[in-house]
């Protein structure tokens, strides 16, 4: 193997595993949150509708590069769908401006996406406090991962699993709300392992339609997580939200 792929390799092992931001959740209740990327039209319209009419919020992964852009599966959302979610009380995070490999670019390349996406976003939504980031793509590597925890509270992966003790801020883990691996005996264990272990559940989807794309969610199984959740006696938070009640925020 090239030494520079092997070190690339190394890079993307490193930032998966090291837990370069700890954090002991002092949570007293376990919390679920809905997150989504990118995002398609379908999630800032169908998917909101379903938030709202559960009384929950989400949080929004914009990459504002894409706005109004039509992707492979889906019509990206529009800046009007931005301007509303922010102004319905969904939280909107950061997610690049053109939506990089993160691994594969420069620190100053990261640098400027992340300047034209906040300014984007603030251009959109007014006064905005753009706290949580998610790795576009899932893809990360060890020095991107320590330049982004430096500027925002979390990062989001694509890594499965719970939010549980000691976690990564950096490095926040998920599971897939997608129809085609979210089975219900799936959710079932995974809502009793984090029921016992005063975790914090966080979901993440792309488009909300029907039907849904690959990695998308139908409305029929998005509104039964969300019952089920609350039925459950999770807290359901946006990222922001959950960064206050495991303590990480006043
Ligand atoms: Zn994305």
């Amino acid at each position: 193997m090239k030494p520079a792929r092997l070190l690339a390799g190394l890079g993307r092992k490193a930032g998966r595993h090291l837990n370069t931001q700890p954090f002991r959740m002092r949570n007293h209740r376990p919390l679920a949150s809905f997150t989504f990327d990118d995002v398609p039209a379908s999630a800032a319209r169908a998917g909101a509708d379903l938030l709202n009419a559960n009384g929950a919020f989400g949080t929004f992964y914009i990459a504002a590069g894409l706005l109004g852009t039509r992707d492979e599966f889906w019509d990206v959302a529009t800046v009007e769908d931005v301007r509303r979610l922010h102004a319905t009380g969904h939280e909107i995070g950061d997610h690049t401006f053109s939506h990089p490999k993160v691994d594969e670019i420069s620190a100053e390349a990261l640098e400027e996406e992340e300047n034209a996406n906040r300014a984007a976003l603030r251009e959109i939504c007014g006064d905005l406090s753009l706290e949580n980031f998610a790795f576009p793509f899932g893809r990360q590597s060890l020095s991107r991962k320590l330049q982004l925890q430096r500027r925002f509270a979390t990062c989001r992966g694509v890594y499965e699993g719970l939010n549980v003790g000691r976690i990564d801020l950096a490095m926040l883990r998920v599971i897939e709300l997608y129809d085609r691996t979210l089975t219900p005996e799936k959710l079932a264990r995974t809502l009793d392992a984090a029921a016992a272990r005063n975790a914090w559940v966080i979901f993440y989807t792309h488009d909300v339609a029907d039907p849904p794309s690959w990695i998308g969610t139908s409305t029929a199984l998005f509104d039964r997580v969300l019952k089920t959740v609350a039925d459950r006696g999770f807290d359901c938070v946006t990222i922001a939200q959950g960064l206050r009640r495991i303590g990480a925020r006043p």
